[in-house]
């Protein structure tokens, strides 16, 4: 089999590898090859009917994100937040109604949904982005690594492994990396890789109309959270959430028909008049999750110091979300580990 040979490779092309590509690119080095074993780029970022299904918002503090909108001239809104928001904690007691402070704002989305930041990365490396491509082994020579994938063979000076640490330990390294590395990689959760999302667009904003602002909270309920999806220009209604994961045991038919009446129950008859109902659940995803998957939901601490050295001869490099000291598991992780690993193969 013959092997393609490139300066750097990076192994999976979420936010993460994407911005370690664009940042090479952005320092002139051009020969870089960048391998993704789904069929589409953006990883835990993802959209379908314009409902972002993976990550959705971001705070004033992630200043990552805020440099790479600018940096990219994309643009950002507020969640909608306006009118009566629904507390459900109890099956047996009414509901709460809250309103949110107008003082302080709602957390960020961006303008055309989180892909556009993925379509604005991609366009400056998409000819070096190879789709379809599973990383099975990585071998070391003396002066270079060869990865092999499921679509042969390919040879790079520097390795850039931007998979998730958990399922990056389906990857054969030879040789193995420190014990230690290895244990701190099966460790690291990947963040939401357990979540499951709603969305369900609507030809009018029916909540909005009664003064509802679309948010409805509540361990107890079908949805645990679920918010206003509607796009900046108010081309598209819509409502997106969390689907409680109790729900992931029964059968398709049987959980929209529970979400559905939940929210209908909440948010009025209107909600079943819906124009296109999806969910994505990411524990069932074999690029972002593993048979081994917990739920958690207290954001653990990421950014293993082990994360930050290279291995191999110095010739690999870890990055994303999960490696950031900063904001681990997040979007703005996901771009500082990148930088940071572009730096790294660049200087090392
Ligand atoms: C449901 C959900 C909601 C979220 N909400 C938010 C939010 O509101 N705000 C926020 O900041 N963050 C949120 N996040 C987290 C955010 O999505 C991540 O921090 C970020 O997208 C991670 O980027 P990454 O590049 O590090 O990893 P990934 O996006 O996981 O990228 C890794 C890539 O590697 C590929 N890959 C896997 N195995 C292989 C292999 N063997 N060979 C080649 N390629 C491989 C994968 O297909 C993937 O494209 C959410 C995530 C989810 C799932």
């Amino acid at each position: 089999m013959k092997a393609s040979f490139s300066e750097y490779l990076i192994v999976g092309s979420g936010l993460s590898g994407l911005t370690a590509a664009h940042t090479l690119q952005k320092a002139g080095e051009t020969d870089v090859v960048v391998l993704e074993s789904r069929d589409r780029v953006g990883g835990r970022i993802f959209a379908s009917n314009g409902i972002d299904f993976g990550a959705t918002w971001f705070q004033t503090h992630h200043l990552q994100v805020l440099d790479l909108l600018n940096e990219l001239g994309i643009g950002k809104f507020h969640q909608y937040t306006k009118g009566k928001s629904v507390l459900v904690y109890s099956t047996m007691a009414p509901e709460h109604y809250f309103e949110n402070d107008p003082d302080t704002p709602s957390a960020y989305r961006i303008v055309g949904g989180s892909m556009a930041l993925v379509k604005g990365l991609s366009e400056t490396v998409e000819e070096q982005i190879l789709l379809n491509t599973k990383v099975i082994a990585i071998r070391q020579t003396e002066s270079f690594l060869v990865v092999e994938t499921d679509q042969g063979l390919f040879t790079a000076k520097k390795v850039i492994m931007t998979i998730p640490p958990k399922i990056a330990t389906r990857i054969n390294f030879e040789p193995e990396l420190p014990e230690k590395v290895s244990l701190a990689m099966d460790g690291t959760h990947t963040w939401m890789s357990n979540a499951m999302k709603v969305g369900i667009t609507y030809s009018t904003p029916f909540w909005k109309d009664k003064n509802f602002s679309g948010t409805l909270i509540g361990q107890v309920g079908a949805v645990t959270e679920l918010y206003d999806h509607t796009d900046f220009d108010n081309g598209q209604y819509a409502l997106m959430g969390f689907i409680n994961e109790g729900l992931r045991e029964y059968s398709d038919e049987e959980r929209k028909a529970r979400i559905l009446a939940y929210l209908t129950k909440y948010l009025g008859e209107a909600a079943m008049e819906y124009h296109t109902y999806e969910e994505k659940d990411w524990s069932q995803d074999w690029h972002t999750s593993c048979e081994a998957i917990k739920s958690i939901y207290m954001s653990p601490s990421y950014g293993n110091p082990l994360f930050q050295e290279a291995y191999m001869n110095n010739m690999l490099v870890f990055s994303g979300a999960e490696t950031s000291a900063v904001y681990g598991g997040y979007m703005d992780g996901a771009i500082a580990s990148g930088i940071r690993a572009a730096k790294q193969v660049m200087e090392g």
